[in-house]
Protein backbone atom coordinates (compact mmCIF):
# COMPACT_ATOMS: atom_id res chain seq x y z
CA UNK A 1 0.00 0.00 0.00
CA UNK A 2 1.60 3.51 -0.97
CA UNK A 3 2.13 5.71 1.90
CA UNK A 4 -0.01 9.02 1.77
CA UNK A 5 1.03 12.43 2.55
CA UNK A 6 1.60 12.95 6.01
CA UNK A 7 3.81 9.16 6.26
CA UNK A 8 5.80 10.34 3.22
CA UNK A 9 6.63 13.66 5.33
CA UNK A 10 7.40 11.47 8.16
CA UNK A 11 9.69 9.24 6.49
CA UNK A 12 11.90 11.79 4.86
CA UNK A 13 12.00 13.57 8.53
CA UNK A 14 13.40 9.80 9.90
CA UNK A 15 15.65 9.45 7.42
CA UNK A 16 17.18 13.22 7.33
CA UNK A 17 17.64 12.50 11.16
CA UNK A 18 19.30 9.40 10.78
CA UNK A 19 21.71 11.01 8.02
CA UNK A 20 22.22 14.04 10.83
CA UNK A 21 23.34 11.19 13.26
CA UNK A 22 25.63 8.81 11.22
CA UNK A 23 27.08 11.29 8.51
CA UNK A 24 30.02 9.00 7.58
CA UNK A 25 27.38 5.98 7.11
CA UNK A 26 25.25 7.85 5.15
CA UNK A 27 27.19 9.47 3.02
CA UNK A 28 28.97 5.93 1.94
CA UNK A 29 25.59 4.78 1.16
CA UNK A 30 25.14 7.94 -1.13
CA UNK A 31 28.30 6.89 -2.75
CA UNK A 32 27.45 3.22 -3.07
CA UNK A 33 24.73 3.77 -4.31
CA UNK A 34 25.96 6.30 -7.02
CA UNK A 35 28.49 3.68 -7.93
CA UNK A 36 25.77 1.13 -8.40
CA UNK A 37 23.90 3.41 -10.93
CA UNK A 38 26.27 5.80 -12.50
CA UNK A 39 23.81 7.12 -15.12
CA UNK A 40 21.40 7.89 -12.81
CA UNK A 41 21.75 11.61 -12.23
CA UNK A 42 22.67 12.13 -15.64
CA UNK A 43 19.62 10.46 -17.14
CA UNK A 44 17.33 12.11 -14.23
CA UNK A 45 18.93 15.69 -15.79
CA UNK A 46 17.74 14.69 -18.87
CA UNK A 47 14.76 13.98 -18.20
CA UNK A 48 14.03 17.04 -16.02
CA UNK A 49 15.46 19.63 -18.15
CA UNK A 50 15.45 23.04 -16.19
CA UNK A 51 13.74 26.05 -17.66
CA UNK A 52 15.83 28.92 -19.50
CA UNK A 53 14.86 31.18 -16.39
CA UNK A 54 16.33 28.30 -13.95
CA UNK A 55 19.56 27.95 -15.98
CA UNK A 56 20.14 31.51 -15.91
CA UNK A 57 19.72 31.67 -12.24
CA UNK A 58 22.16 28.93 -11.76
CA UNK A 59 24.29 30.48 -13.84
CA UNK A 60 24.66 33.14 -11.45
CA UNK A 61 24.91 31.35 -8.87
CA UNK A 62 27.78 29.39 -10.05
CA UNK A 63 29.16 32.64 -11.10
CA UNK A 64 28.93 34.52 -7.98
CA UNK A 65 30.49 30.97 -6.32
CA UNK A 66 33.17 31.39 -8.59
CA UNK A 67 34.22 34.85 -7.88
CA UNK A 68 33.75 34.08 -3.87
CA UNK A 69 35.95 31.17 -4.15
CA UNK A 70 38.31 31.86 -7.06
CA UNK A 71 40.87 29.10 -5.66
CA UNK A 72 38.05 26.46 -5.07
CA UNK A 73 36.91 27.09 -9.21
CA UNK A 74 40.21 27.06 -10.40
CA UNK A 75 40.87 23.70 -8.84
CA UNK A 76 37.85 22.46 -9.88
CA UNK A 77 38.60 23.31 -13.24
CA UNK A 78 41.90 21.97 -13.25
CA UNK A 79 40.56 18.58 -12.23
CA UNK A 80 37.67 18.85 -15.01
CA UNK A 81 40.45 19.44 -17.79
CA UNK A 82 41.82 16.50 -16.61
CA UNK A 83 39.30 13.91 -16.17
CA UNK A 84 36.63 15.16 -18.61
CA UNK A 85 38.24 14.32 -21.61
CA UNK A 86 35.61 12.62 -24.92
CA UNK A 87 36.60 10.96 -27.50
CA UNK A 88 35.98 13.76 -29.55
CA UNK A 89 37.34 16.30 -27.33
CA UNK A 90 39.52 18.40 -30.34
CA UNK A 91 36.48 18.43 -32.48
CA UNK A 92 34.20 19.88 -29.68
CA UNK A 93 37.11 21.69 -28.29
CA UNK A 94 36.95 23.46 -32.37
CA UNK A 95 33.93 23.77 -32.50
CA UNK A 96 33.59 25.98 -28.96
CA UNK A 97 36.39 27.82 -30.53
CA UNK A 98 34.51 28.87 -33.74
CA UNK A 99 31.47 29.55 -31.73
CA UNK A 100 33.08 31.65 -29.75
CA UNK A 101 35.01 33.90 -32.42
CA UNK A 102 31.70 34.47 -34.23
CA UNK A 103 30.10 35.58 -31.47
CA UNK A 104 33.14 38.32 -30.64
CA UNK A 105 34.47 38.89 -34.06
CA UNK A 106 36.38 41.96 -32.47
CA UNK A 107 37.98 40.50 -29.47
CA UNK A 108 39.04 36.94 -32.07
CA UNK A 109 40.76 39.68 -34.31
CA UNK A 110 42.68 41.13 -32.04
CA UNK A 111 43.51 37.95 -30.58
CA UNK A 112 44.55 36.78 -33.47
CA UNK A 113 46.75 40.04 -34.22
CA UNK A 114 48.69 39.38 -30.72
CA UNK A 115 49.26 36.14 -31.75
CA UNK A 116 51.07 37.09 -34.91
CA UNK A 117 53.03 39.72 -32.96
CA UNK A 118 53.77 37.43 -30.58
CA UNK A 119 54.79 34.32 -32.77
CA UNK A 120 56.52 35.55 -36.02
CA UNK A 121 58.05 32.11 -36.40
CA UNK A 122 54.93 30.07 -35.98
CA UNK A 123 53.34 32.24 -38.79
CA UNK A 124 56.05 31.72 -41.02
CA UNK A 125 56.02 27.93 -40.35
CA UNK A 126 52.42 27.64 -40.77
CA UNK A 127 52.83 28.98 -43.89
CA UNK A 128 55.64 27.08 -44.96
CA UNK A 129 53.67 23.62 -43.83
CA UNK A 130 50.78 24.80 -46.01
CA UNK A 131 53.01 25.12 -49.19
CA UNK A 132 54.66 21.97 -48.26
CA UNK A 133 51.25 20.23 -48.15
CA UNK A 134 50.16 22.03 -51.30
CA UNK A 135 52.97 20.41 -53.34
CA UNK A 136 53.16 17.04 -51.88
CA UNK A 137 56.48 17.75 -49.80
CA UNK A 138 56.52 16.25 -46.17
CA UNK A 139 56.74 18.70 -43.65
CA UNK A 140 56.83 18.49 -39.79
CA UNK A 141 56.24 20.95 -36.57
CA UNK A 142 60.06 21.82 -36.39
CA UNK A 143 60.93 23.05 -32.42
CA UNK A 144 63.80 26.15 -33.52
CA UNK A 145 65.35 25.62 -30.13
CA UNK A 146 65.56 22.21 -30.67
CA UNK A 147 67.60 22.71 -33.55
CA UNK A 148 69.72 24.97 -32.32
CA UNK A 149 70.77 22.87 -29.52
CA UNK A 150 70.95 19.77 -31.56
CA UNK A 151 73.73 21.50 -33.79
CA UNK A 152 75.27 23.24 -30.87
CA UNK A 153 73.85 26.67 -31.86
CA UNK A 154 77.23 26.64 -35.03
CA UNK A 155 76.28 28.17 -38.33
CA UNK A 156 76.53 25.01 -41.04
CA UNK A 157 77.39 27.45 -43.57
CA UNK A 158 80.35 29.63 -41.99
CA UNK A 159 80.96 27.26 -39.08
CA UNK A 160 81.25 30.38 -36.51
CA UNK A 161 78.64 30.40 -33.57
CA UNK A 162 74.60 32.13 -33.86
CA UNK A 163 73.62 33.97 -31.18
CA UNK A 164 70.23 33.11 -30.97
CA UNK A 165 68.34 35.88 -32.17
CA UNK A 166 70.52 35.94 -35.25
CA UNK A 167 70.45 32.39 -36.12
CA UNK A 168 67.38 31.16 -38.95
CA UNK A 169 66.83 27.86 -40.06
CA UNK A 170 68.44 26.84 -43.46
CA UNK A 171 66.81 23.98 -45.75
CA UNK A 172 69.56 21.66 -47.01
CA UNK A 173 67.47 20.13 -50.05
CA UNK A 174 65.89 24.15 -50.97
CA UNK A 175 62.27 24.27 -50.68
CA UNK A 176 62.63 25.58 -54.12
CA UNK A 177 63.83 22.21 -54.91
CA UNK A 178 60.91 20.41 -53.17
CA UNK A 179 62.84 19.64 -49.61
CA UNK A 180 61.01 19.12 -47.04
CA UNK A 181 60.32 20.98 -44.17
CA UNK A 182 61.37 18.46 -41.33
CA UNK A 183 64.05 18.42 -38.61
CA UNK A 184 66.27 16.45 -40.77
CA UNK A 185 66.62 18.47 -43.73
CA UNK A 186 66.86 21.73 -41.39
CA UNK A 187 70.23 23.25 -40.06
CA UNK A 188 70.99 26.34 -38.05
CA UNK A 189 72.59 28.91 -39.87
CA UNK A 190 73.06 32.92 -39.76
CA UNK A 191 70.23 34.96 -41.17
CA UNK A 192 73.09 36.53 -43.07
CA UNK A 193 75.04 33.89 -44.10
CA UNK A 194 71.36 32.31 -45.30
CA UNK A 195 70.38 35.18 -47.29
CA UNK A 196 74.31 35.67 -48.80
CA UNK A 197 73.84 31.70 -50.45
CA UNK A 198 70.12 32.13 -50.89
CA UNK A 199 68.59 28.33 -52.31
CA UNK A 200 71.86 27.67 -54.38
CA UNK A 201 75.39 26.80 -52.73
CA UNK A 202 77.37 24.27 -51.01
CA UNK A 203 74.67 23.48 -48.49
CA UNK A 204 73.78 20.38 -51.02
CA UNK A 205 77.41 19.62 -50.76
CA UNK A 206 76.92 18.22 -46.96
CA UNK A 207 74.30 15.96 -48.18
CA UNK A 208 77.08 14.05 -50.17
ZN1 LIG B 1 77.22 31.78 -40.70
Amino acid sequence: MPLNEAERAYAREYQARWRAEHPERALANRQRWAAEHPNYERQWRADHPLSEAARARKRETTRRWRKQYPEKAAKNWRQFKETWNPPDLKQRQRGYATKWRTLHLQAAHEAQQRYVQAHPEKIREKRLRRVARERGTASESINPQAIYDRDGGRCHICGKKVPRRKASLDHLIPRAFNGPHLAINVRIVHRSCNFKRRHLGPAQLLLL
